[in-house]
């Protein structure tokens, strides 16, 4: 059986992250909960965080025989950033949706070999764009701004390796320029939007509230994978992930995490 608790496969990929599993070993006394010590408690590992990168830790600890552990999460919820909710019938992911490619994808080697994906039908760049007030935005405009951003994007393979600010400080100050020699003063407005948009959407690929807060250099460090790049579940969402972190060939995770455990450094 699967991914991660097979002995010496380094994940990578989309999901590469869960490489930078946030445990530390603490073979003495740790406070239970954090911040609010009533009793010392001893364990041996503490796992910092309930979301793909610590269920994986834990596992991948359980599987190789460490027993003595405990995960703290600040949320009332497993998942972090991978949040599956019912809607009706169906399940809505509010996080992570897709798999994103098939070589070198820990998430696709977990999944595939169950045959839980399936290829989407969805194509993002072909989407009509709507402003908040209802006005679809005329859709050759749309386009040419659309591969503005996209050109900044991969032009940031080499302009960001020595970049020494913000992922926002490099967008803005690229995305002004090339508008101006495309549209001179025209459409700056809708620009925005689309600049404003854009960012929300590297936010929540890099987990952060603004993209003034992360390196621009950081970019520089994502790749895609080859295959398929919007794979989807057939059916129970991307928390599918977390089951399949869980069960390991030797181990079922026992571990239930401690919910509204913040760990303060
Ligand atoms: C909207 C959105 C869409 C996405 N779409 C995709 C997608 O389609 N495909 C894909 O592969 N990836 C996608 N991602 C990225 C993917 O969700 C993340 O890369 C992945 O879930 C990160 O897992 P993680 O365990 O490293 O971090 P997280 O999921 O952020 O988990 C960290 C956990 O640690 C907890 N924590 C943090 N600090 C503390 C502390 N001090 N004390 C206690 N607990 C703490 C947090 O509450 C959280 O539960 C998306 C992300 C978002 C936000």
């Amino acid at each position: 059986m699967a991914g991660l608790c097979e002995g010496g496969n380094e994940p990578s990929g989309s999901l590469k992250a869960i490489v930078i599993a946030l445990w530390f070993k603490m073979p003495h006394a740790v406070a239970k909960p954090f911040g609010f010590t009533e009793r010392m408690e001893e364990v041996q590992v503490v796992v910092v965080g309930a979301g793909a990168a610590g269920v994986a830790a834990a596992a991948r600890l359980m599987e190789r025989g460490v027993k003595d552990i405990v995960i703290l999460e600040a949320e009332e919820r497993m998942g972090g950033r991978i949040h599956t909710v019912l809607f009706g019938d169906a399940v809505l992911d509010l996080g992570a949706q897709w798999v994103h490619g098939e070589v070198g994808n820990v998430v696709y080697s977990m999944a595939n070999r169950y045959g839980l994906l399936t290829a989407s039908e969805t194509e993002i760049i072909e989407s009509p764009y709507i402003e908040s007030t209802g006005n679809v935005v005329n859709s050759d405009i749309a386009e040419k701004i659309m591969g503005i951003l996209t050109l900044i994007h991969k032009a940031g393979d080499v302009l960001l390796k020595d970049f020494k600010a913000s992922l926002g400080q490099y967008y803005n100050a690229v995305f002004q320029r090339k508008m101006e020699e495309e549209f001179s003063t025209s459409h700056s407005k809708l620009g925005r939007y689309f600049l404003d948009w854009f960012q929300k959407f590297e936010n929540s690929i890099d987990g952060s509230d603004s993209w003034f807060e992360t390196s621009g250099r950081g970019l520089t460090e994502y790749w895609d994978c080859e295959g398929n790049l919007l794979l989807s579940w057939k059916s129970g969402g991307y928390r599918r992930v977390l089951d399949l972190l869980m069960v390991c060939i030797n181990c079922t995770l026992s571990v239930e995490p401690r919910f509204s455990c913040t760990i303060k450094s």
